[in-house]
């Protein structure tokens, strides 16, 4: 047989493994160091307890004949379905209904699998620096062309930079599917409004599909701002939105997400033939996927009740004060500094145009703090690094103490 030829076309991603090994070097040559770790991809706060509680009820409902579940709806239970489209949506003014809810094992899956339900010689737009899953799912779905220079022939990359405030904005270019993310990873910009009804005018102009990810969205605190492309008019009609549990309520390990496909949105098939998107998308989860664990649906259930509710909030609220203070630190040493508001991501320029890697080498080396290399995420990620508020409180407050002792010194 013959493999799918794509995985060869890709470059390895190095940027995690090489962060890693130089952490090690690090380490091993100075065994005296303590080295804060603010390159933390990953929630470390536990689940929320009344999650903990409805998932111990759960499992004692598996172990008795008369409340045993066995394999569930595809699209995910009712239960679970009904919170989301209360509360996530129609609480905030969006028209979302349960049906057009579909429950899933995370976002990383869904956003991957969605490349299912449009062709193969679909135009990608992606954000550079942006969240590598995009780019390598749809170059595994034959996609991308060819790699020459750090780029895929067949995508168009909508750059993020200082003058943009790495919120990229459509670009001239058509292009069939766009992926973005709000608030961002890695750069923990948030669009406002006015910036989202831009793509929305641009999806529905060129007959694109927009997929909006916005797996952080209970980052946001300013009033303001957008938590959904479905707060904006016209995104029903253009738009598929992701989401997850994992960096709300710490499910990273359990796994649990939604994606949105609202019933008014419609594609073309071969003879010009409207199809809808909301059709295809069921075919394929009852097809492919059996639905996310029951045990794991009651727990994401019990987020949307009053005690969950301020659970999650009290999480949420520790890393953002986390990124502010880093934020806010940052500012002060020097830097130029975006995200740290809304956003457990803060992306941090170097102060002499090094590298991202210079900059990687120099905070580990003088002030024994990890980062991660925004060129990992792009090239137009290159000369600045990601810190997240993902470190205790404590670690967070000693490792700025060191940047602000080493910077302010210079
Ligand atoms: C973490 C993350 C996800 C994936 O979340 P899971 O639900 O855990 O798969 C999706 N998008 C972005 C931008 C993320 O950072």
């Amino acid at each position: 047989m013959r493999i799918n030829d794509n995985f060869e076309k890709m470059p390895a991603s190095y940027l995690f493994s090489t962060v890693a090994a130089k952490l090690r070097k690090f380490r091993e040559e100075n065994p005296g160091i303590d080295v804060i770790r603010m390159d933390i991809g990953d929630v470390t706060l536990p689940i929320p307890p009344a999650a903990v509680s409805a998932m111990h009820r759960a499992v004692d409902d598996m172990a008795d004949k008369s409340s045993f579940h066995g394999y569930g709806p595809e699209q995910g239970y009712d239960f679970l379905r009904n919170a989301v489209a209360e509360n996530d949506y129609q609480a905030r003014g969006a028209d979302i209904t349960a049906n057009e809810i579909f429950i899933s094992d995370g976002a990383k899956s869904d956003l991957g699998n969605l490349g299912d339900i449009y062709s193969r010689d679909s135009i990608i737009a992606v954000a550079d620096p942006g969240y590598p899953v995009y780019v390598d799912s749809n170059v595994i779905d034959g996609r991308g062309g060819e790699y020459k220079d750090g780029k895929w022939s067949r995508f168009v990359y909508i750059r993020g930079n200082e003058a943009n405030g790495f919120k990229p904005v459509p670009p001239a270019a058509h292009s069939d599917v766009i992926f973005l993310c709000s608030p961002a990873n890695p750069t923990g910009t948030v669009y406002t409004r006015p910036e989202l009804e831009a793509w929305v005018d641009y999806a529905l102009a060129n007959e694109a599909l927009l997929i909006f990810d916005s797996a952080y969205c209970a980052y946001i605190t300013d009033p303001a701002l957008p938590h959904s492309i479905y707060e904006i008019e016209g995104a029903r009609k253009c738009a598929i939105e992701v989401r997850s549990f994992s960096k709300t309520a710490g499910f990273t390990g359990l796994r649990c997400g939604y994606t949105v496909v609202p019933e008014d949105l419609f594609g073309t098939d071969e003879t010009g033939r409207d199809v809808s998107l909301h059709k295809l998308w069921l075919r394929r989860q009852t097809t492919k996927f059996n639905g996310a664990s029951y045990i794991i649906q009651r727990g994401a259930e019990a987020l949307y009740s009053p005690e969950g509710k301020s659970q999650v909030r009290e999480n949420v609220d520790y890393y953002l004060s986390n990124a502010r203070m880093i934020r806010d630190t940052m500012k002060k040493a020097g830097f130029t500094v975006f995200g740290g508001e809304n956003s457990p991501y803060v992306w941090v320029k170097s102060p002499d145009g090094e590298s991202s890697w210079d900059l990687f080498d120099k905070l580990l080396r003088e002030v024994n703090i990890s980062c991660t290399p925004g060129v990992g995420f792009g090239d137009a990620g290159e000369g600045y690094i990601r810190l997240t508020g993902f470190n205790s409180k404590e670690n967070t407050s000693e490792a700025m103490r060191r940047i602000i002792g080493f910077f302010n010194k210079k």
